[in-house]
């Protein structure tokens, strides 16, 4: 076991990489040769419990990492946001992503969180939690007829929108440097949905939503304001990243955000190449601290969805990230706070 605080970890996309791989949930078990997250490597990594997203991809004509979708321009880049998905296709998938996660349950190394005690049992004992969170709302009905059918099959945490318009919000697209500021905001079914998420108990994920689609959320939801997986705009200006003003909204809210460690969204350069020290996600937690204050503050890998940066390469760096943050001055509750007591504050005050 690491000598750092077991970790709740807002995002990763390890059932999509099984798909994407053709590797089976045994792999995933037992441990794969290939991508960022098994339960082997969470093990070693101290990874007690996190959000496993369900992402259905947009097909294989578009994909945000292939070059054709992307322009390069004289300070930076652009990336197309693919057009939106069909219902039936997204449903198929979401179901087959969902089957991955009976799967998983049925080993009793693993438990399926439903409530606050499975993760705070995840987090003191040796099973590791996931958490079912729809990366993108397509699935859903816009009436939201089957939102209590996915609500049973384990759904506790919903982004409106990946970085494509829904039926619910529009996605930002990936530019750098750019505002967040792109598209339009939530439409009617999607200020239903969050209303409805509330209800239930179902975290409302502002990753990948516009800076509109932000705000409105914030306005909607009577829970704190949560953007699992992103990055501090004044370190790195990427559209998808928050600004100052978003951050303190989440902050009043008694929210939080789990930093990525996606490189493309921590290099102040907007580069790709993972290739960089970990003291640039020090960076970004030192700002989002300063800006948000230490209950505000938590991790949002992207292990299997994004091209991390290389110290943060899979599960098991985990306690490195936390181990630079003790060097560099935490005090060992303020590194507990960001590895998972942040996270369970919010999951009480939402779920
Ligand atoms: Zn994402």
């Amino acid at each position: 076991m690491p000598d750092t605080p077991p970790i709740f970890d807002g995002h990763n996309d390890a059932l999509l990489a099984l798909r994407r791989e053709d590797e089976t949930v045994s792999d995933f078990l037992a441990g794969r040769d290939t991508g960022d997250l098994d339960l082997p490597r969470a093990r070693e990594g101290g990874l007690a419990a996190g959000f496993f997203a369900l992402f259905v991809p947009s097909g294989p004509e578009f994909s945000a990492s292939d070059d054709a979708n992307r322009t390069e321009t004289d300070d930076g880049y652009r990336i197309e946001r693919p057009p939106p998905l069909a219902g039936p296709y997204a449903r198929s998938v979401v179901g087959e992503m969902l089957d991955a996660v009976d799967e998983l349950a049925t080993d009793d190394r693993v438990r399926v969180c439903r409530d606050v005690d499975d993760v705070r049992a995840c987090i003191s004992g040796d099973e590791l939690g996931v958490v079912v969170h729809f990366e993108g709302a397509e699935a859903i009905r816009p009436d939201c007829s089957n939102f209590g059918d996915y609500y049973d099959r384990g759904l506790r945490s919903l982004g409106l929108a990946w970085s494509r318009p829904t039926a619910f919000a529009d996605g930002v697209p990936f530019r750098y440097p750019s505002s967040p500021d792109v598209g339009g905001g939530l439409t009617d079914a999607g200020r239903r949905l969050v209303r409805r998420c509330n209800d239930r108990g179902v975290l409302v994920d502002c990753a990948h939503l516009t800076a509109a689609g932000f705000w409105d959320v914030h306005e909607v939801s009577s829970a704190p304001t949560v953007v699992s997986h992103s990055g501090a705009h004044e370190v790195c200006p990427l559209s998808r990243n928050l600004t100052d003003e978003q951050l303190d909204a989440v902050a009043d809210t008694g929210g939080l955000v789990g930093l990525t460690f996606g490189a493309s969204a921590l290099r102040p350069d907007g580069g790709r190449d993972p290739d960089a020290p970990l003291s640039v996600a020090v960076e970004h937690v030192d700002y989002l601290v300063d800006r948000m204050g230490i209950d505000h503050v938590a991790l949002g890998s992207d292990f299997d969805g994004a091209t991390t940066l290389a110290p943060l390469g899979d599960a098991t760096a985990l306690p490195d990230l936390l181990r630079a943050l003790r060097e560099a001055g935490y005090s060992e509750r303020d590194i507990e706070k960001i590895a998972h007591g942040n996270w369970l504050r919010v999951l009480s005050a939402t779920w």
